[in-house]
This record gives structure tokens, sequence and C-alpha cells, in this order.
């Protein structure tokens, strides 16, 4: 099997931390702010001077070619990576202070097919992945108390969480025999086990037929709105979110425009970004299709299941 989810990706041990601590009065509605900020690896200056604002409930898409640095946005706001320039905050505190309110899916998932665990297994992970290893008890009958409570909560989030997400139909099958739509429905569970604050999703729709990629945007979004929840999700082709976006931020050239999708995704200002002529086209069907802009995607041909739509964002 390969490493359970919960205990993969960025400071895992942070984000396993407990969701429900009280909201500090500074927090305000602002779930991510960055002024001018800019982020180095080595030598590289991956982008620098990006400003971005994300209020509560907030839907926003990170689009971008491959390598243009969405990955590394989430690591920023997890504090995995330090800023080299500029100001970060998330939910009003320092990068990784509040990682234990802050749900997130890395990128590159997958589970063999043997995986015997079962969905809510990986749900339960992303709820207790940091309670191994517990120094000892002061006192055992109340440790086994707190032990059982614990345990019936537990089981409680974990239900709601696979009811939110539809997943509660298959909870008790192996994730390894479910598909890649419901796979990742039962991994958004698992983010959203701890009642966050914000969602950061690094390419949840990757792999995902055209009706489910719908189908993932739309739970993100009623998520957003009903429980108040920001989310940033990281995307490959803006088509699936347009419905439900409220803003969209587009990483390339190592520099970043954020604004309402209307606004960002418009061929002077894409052309600007990229320093290359770039059309964006409005088909009859509402969807919009970039053309000429310079990176086309390398690899990925398993995502060729977005038909004439498709407009090159790769990961
Ligand atoms: P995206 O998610 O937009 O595809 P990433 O954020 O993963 O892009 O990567 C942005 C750039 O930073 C890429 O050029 C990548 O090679 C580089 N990069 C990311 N992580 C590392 C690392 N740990 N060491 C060196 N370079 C890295
Ligand atoms: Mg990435």
């Amino acid at each position: 099997m390969k490493q359970p989810l919960a205990m993969t990706g960025v400071r895992p041990a942070a984000l396993q931390e407990r969701a429900d601590r009280p909201a500090r009065p500074d927090e305000g509605r602002s779930a991510v702010a960055l002024a001018q900020a800019a982020v180095r690896i080595g030598p590289r200056t991956i982008w620098s001077d990006v400003s971005l604002s994300v209020d509560r409930g907030d839907f926003v898409a990170l689009l971008g070619p491959n390598g243009a640095g969405k990955s590394t946005l989430l690591k920023v706001l997890l504090g995995a990576l330090p800023l080299a320039a500029g100001s970060a905050r998330v939910l009003g505190e320092a990068p990784g202070e509040a990682n234990r309110a802050i749900g997130y899916l890395p990128q590159r998932r997958a589970f063999d097919a043997g995986t015997r665990l079962r969905a809510l297994d990986i749900v339960r992970l992303g709820f207790d992945g940091d309670r191994w290893g517990l120094p000892l008890p002061v006192s055992l009958p109340r440790a086994l108390g707190e032990r059982w409570s614990r345990g019936r909560e537990a089981r409680d989030r974990v239900a709601e969480a696979l009811e939110l997400v539809g997943a509660a139909p298959y909870a008790q099958r192996p994730i390894g025999e479910l598909s890649g739509g419901e796979q990742q429905r039962v991994l958004i569970a698992q983010a959203l086990v701890r009642q966050p604050r914000l969602l950061l999703l690094d390419e949840p729709l990757d792999s995902l037929d055209l009706p489910n990629q719908a189908a993932v945007a739309g739970l993100v979004a009623r998520i957003c709105r009903d429980q108040g929840v920001a989310a940033v999700l990281v995307a490959h082709d803006v088509n699936p979110l347009l419905p439900y976006l409220d803003r969209v931020v587009y990483l390339a050239h190592g520099r970043a425009v954020e604004g309402p999708v209307r606004e960002v995704m418009t061929s002077a200002t894409l052309s600007d970004l990229y320093e290359v002529p770039v059309e964006v086209l409005h088909a009859s069907d509402g969807r919009l299709v970039v053309v000429g802009q310079p990176e086309a995607p390398a690899h990925h041909h398993d995502r060729h299941v977005m038909g004439p739509g498709e407009h090159g964002h790769a990961g």
C-alpha cells in the first residue's frame, strides 16, 4: 500500500491538528492575503510581486501552465516555503500557524487497485492522523474516557464528511476499487473532516471526466457557500469551474493576475502576462478557449478529456 494520505504532503502533523478552536477576533473575513509576495527556490525566483486576497466563502481558481508555481503557492500558504519578499497572512496568522484550520489536498494522489483501506478509513486518517504516539496518560481512566468520546466524535465527523461529498454509499468499499471520481470525493471528504475554514486543493479535477469535474467543482462551490469555507483550487482548465468561481488567479512567467474570471481571462490581460499575443475566445456554449499561450502541455496525455474547449493549461 502507498503511504496513508493523511501522512503525505507538507508538514502533515501540523495539518492534522484540530480545526475547531474558537475564531480570534482579528481573523475577520480574510482567509488569504498575499502582498507583493515572492518565492525563491535555490537561486530561482519562482514568482514575484504576487498579491492575492481570498475571503471566507470565496471560491478561487489558481490557473497557469505547468511549472508556473501553483503548487508552490499552496506550499507558501501552508508555511512550508518562506517568502523571499512581501507578506502573507493565512486565516489572520502567519503561514503555518493556522494549518489546523486548513484542509489540504496535495497534488498527485493515486491508490493501487489493491488498496484494501475502506473509503471511511481514508477519511478517518484525516481526522486523527496526528493522534498516534500520544504521550503516556497521567490518568488512565480519564484517558480512556477521552478516547471513547473522541472515537464517537470521529465517527460522527467522518460520516458527516462522507455524506457532504456524496460518498456515503461507498463508504465501506475499498478505496482501490472506486472510480477516479469517487476517490476524489473521498479525498475531499478527508480534507473536510476537521471542518477547516480554508481548503487548498491541488488539482482535484485531475484525471476526472467532464461530468465528474463539474460535479466536484459544484461540490466545492456548495461547501464554500453553505459552510463559509474559502477554497483555493488549482486547476488545469477553467471551464468546468466557470459557473461556480468567485475569482481567478492566473500565474505565468513569474507573475500573477487576479480578479473576476471575465476580467482576468481576456486577450489583453493574458497577452500582457505572457508577453506574447494570446487570444481568449468565447465559444457559443460559454466556454473559454485560450489560444496562443507559449507553454503547451508537455505531458498529461491522460487529460485529453476536455474536447474542443481545451486550452492547454497543464498542471
Ligand atoms: P505548478 O504546480 O504550477 O506546476 P510548481 O509549483 O510545482 O508548479 O513548480 C514551480 C517551479 O518550481 C517549477 O519550475 C519547479 O520545477 C520548481 N520547484 C518546485 N519545487 C521545487 C524543489 N523542491 N526544488 C527545486 N525546484 C522546485
Ligand atoms: Mg502543481
